[in-house]
């Protein structure tokens, strides 16, 4: 049994953080926005109150190293969620195993038909999402729509249950190029708080997650925390910490960053992330500085006037015209979602509003008639 290095957290290192994330003064900010390589205590700086008024320094920052690593370029997806079926309990989401809703697991069928609809809107990237449903949405499941839809889609992402390192070599063989994990949290009390039910409140396991990915030679890792669930600038710290730690072990990975921030959702209270859009943009514009080589990801979460302001800067790739139920496409387009949405532009008005700014949208980078992409 191959094992893997694990990335080391507890409550006393998170709780330690937190109490530093405050302490860097203005001129820490400075000497963070100057450095040549920031290290971990420029980030600390990036990520503290002292930087809020260096914003727009950031801001400039940010962009300037996303044009020279992207260009003037920005990679749409969308969503396909294939089942809304939870064996969880997550304080935070309509897909919850105690959440009274209809729920379905596409068909074969139905996935090709949401797959084609789509391509329709002109996206060929796709995210396959699933609730975390190990014997309906299991690997064997996630096999036989990866590979039905693998020669008609130019790039397969996955969004499911952390899955072992045979199941991710099996789904890289089939297809999948790239697999999503979000920690939720770092903060191993608030973790137990929210996930009260199921197998993902084994947190230790799901820390593990992103190490198997790697193993199994899968070649882009997407990561993040659900930014609300505990203190922002601890989650974020740690993120980036898991990310180097990664990337001492697999060099060749490649990452994606999504961090979406707290949402009302079907069935539960009304919460908010307490994160504003302000802080939401200096800690985007603090981990691109942290590390220019991760991709920025953002959701149809966010409003229009911040995607616009983030698409046309630091971002590397967002969602657009997504539907977060199953079938939301074509299938069943009335079923309840798992998080509301503020940004409902169509695909092409998203790409219009590129355009107007200068930058190209990409629809897919890769061709399925040409057959798998080397990696
Ligand atoms: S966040 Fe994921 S695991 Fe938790 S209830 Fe929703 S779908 Fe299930």
């Amino acid at each position: 049994m191959q094992l893997n290095p694990v990335f080391p957290v507890n409550q006393s290192l998170f709780d330690q953080l937190q109490q530093q994330s405050c302490l860097p003064d203005r001129s820490a900010v400075q000497q963070a926005l100057s450095a040549a390589k920031p290290d971990f205590a420029d980030l600390q700086a990036l990520l503290s109150p002292a930087a809020a008024e260096f914003l727009p320094q950031m801001l400039a920052r940010a962009t300037q190293l996303k044009r020279q690593r992207s260009g003037r370029t920005l990679a749409l997806f969308a969503p396909l969620y294939l089942s809304n079926l939870c064996s969880n309990e997550c304080s935070y989401c309509g897909f919850s195993r105690s959440v009274a809703m209809k729920r379905r697991i596409l068909t074969i069928a139905e996935a090709q038909q949401e797959a084609a609809a789509i391509q329709a809107l002109g996206i060929g990237q796709i995210l396959l999402v699933t609730g975390e449903h190990q014997r309906k949405a299991g690997v064997d499941y996630l096999l036989e729509v990866t590979q039905t839809l693998r020669p008609q889609v130019a790039k397969l992402l996955l969004e499911s249950q952390p899955l072992g390192i045979a199941d991710y070599q099996q789904l890289r063989t089939a297809g999948i190029d790239a697999v999503m994990l979000y920690q939720e949290t770092y903060d191993p009390q608030s973790y137990t708080r929210h996930h009260t039910f199921g197998a993902k409140a084994d947190m230790a396991y799901r820390l593990d997650a992103p190490a198997r990915v790697a193993a199994a030679g899968i070649a882009q890792l997407g990561m993040g925390v659900l930014l609300g669930l505990s203190d922002w600038r601890t989650d974020v710290l740690l993120l980036a910490q898991h990310l180097r730690f990664l990337q001492q072990h697999w060099y060749q990975l490649a990452f994606t960053v999504a961090l979406p921030r707290l949402k009302p959702c079907a069935g539960q209270i009304s919460q908010h992330s307490g994160v504003s859009d302000r802080d939401y943009l200096q800690l985007l514009c603090a981990l691109k500085i942290f590390a220019p080589e991760l991709s920025l990801s953002i959701s149809t979460r966010d409003s229009p006037a911040l995607r616009d302001l983030l698409l046309t800067s630091i971002a590397c790739t967002a969602s657009a015209g997504s539907k977060t139920q199953p079938g939301g496409y074509a299938v069943a387009p009335e079923s309840l979602a798992q998080f509301s949405i503020d940004d409902e532009r169509s695909p092409a008005e998203i790409a219009a509003m590129l355009r107007r700014s200068g930058i190209a949208p990409v629809w897919q980078d890769w061709h399925p008639l040409l057959g798998r992409r080397a990696v």
